[in-house]
């Protein structure tokens, strides 16, 4: 289990300390090729909408995979496969996995195994993704596209190299994004063909399913480890610079709460108190309604009682 699940609450580490940490030791010249090219092509087959055009089933498209997708990655590689926030069956754990997977950002175990990292380490040297370390671009996208942590510290993900199926999907992690291209791109002709009156194609579905999308599941998701060290208020006096951000919360599920979260990341849902919006404890709630999901993790009592009193402190 990681340290990050500690309910200890640890000292503070004060901003000037976390910014004064070291300089870059890797610097962007270690950015890999694949990573790089992958990074910018999907960029650039963005504009491809100028040639495929648009459609209200294109718009449904983007903004049905960019709401499943943000939810398996909050609620699937962050909540489940990096914290266990709550407990769910095998197959479920799969399902989720294999969604989150469509969204580019490698594998599960991968994925959990930098995260895991981030919390023992928060704004600290060994920190793969902190603004404060080498600033904005680094943590929100420099740090994949560089070799440093590409490969997955297996020591912090033990638990779950001990399931086949999830070795399986985080070994063969591009697999579940083919498929889903695929679909679009056949799913999309056939429409075409059947109701020409949606005016889309196979093209069309591709760019705005699979480019457009996941680009902009891509800025969200990478906001958190951006922004959210940066700009927001800081309820909790973590050692770290996480932040709490209403306006991230809402694009990102309710992975704008990050202070919350860096105090509690135990905790499934991330907005602990009354009108911090967090989308994907929501559904997670409803999933428990039906057995999908179970033993949702709650922060402790004594722990929203202090960042109430910070609250009422800071007026
Ligand atoms: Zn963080
Ligand atoms: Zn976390």
């Amino acid at each position: 289990m990681s340290a990050a699940l500690s309910p200890a609450a640890p000292a503070a580490r004060p901003a000037a300390e976390v910014v004064a940490a070291p300089p870059a030791a890797e610097p962007y010249r270690r950015f890999r090729l694949f990573p790089t090219a992958w990074f910018a092509g999907i960029h650039i087959a963005c504009f491809a909408a100028f040639f495929v055009g648009i459609s209200w089933t294109a718009v449904a498209v983007c903004v049905g995979l960019y709401v499943v997708r943000m939810f398996a990655i909050t609620a699937g590689y962050h909540r489940y496969f990096s914290h266990r926030a709550y407990d769910t069956s095998r197959p479920f754990a799969f399902l989720l996995g294999s969604v989150g997977a469509t969204a580019f950002q490698k594998g599960p175990i991968w994925w959990a195994s930098v995260h895991r990292l981030h919390h023992r380490a928060s704004d600290g040297p060994e920190d793969a993704h902190s603004p404060l370390k080498r600033g904005f671009w680094w943590a929100h996208v420099g740090w994949i596209l560089a070799s440093t942590h590409s490969d997955t510290d297996e020591e912090r993900v033990r638990d779950w190299m001990r399931l086949p199926e999830i070795r399986l999907l985080d070994r063969f992690h591009w697999v579940p994004p083919v498929l889903l291209g695929a679909l679009l791109f056949f799913g999309g002709n056939a429409l075409a063909a059947a109701y020409p009156s949606l005016h889309t194609s196979g093209a069309q579905l591709l760019v705005w399913g699979m480019a457009i999308s996941t680009v902009l599941v891509y800025h969200g998701s990478w906001c958190v480890n951006s922004a959210l060290h940066l700009w927001g208020k800081r309820r909790f006096a973590t050692p770290d610079q996480s932040r709490n951000n209403g306006w991230v919360a809402l694009f990102t599920f309710g992975e704008g709460w990050h202070n919350n979260h860096h105090r509690w990341p135990a905790s499934e849902r991330q907005g602990f108190y009354p009108g911090e919006h967090d989308f994907s404890h929501a559904v997670l709630k409803a999933l428990s309604w039906v057995r999908l999901v179970w033993n949702l993790k709650t922060p402790p009592p004594e722990i929203l009682e202090e960042g109430r009193r910070s609250a009422a402190s800071a007026g």
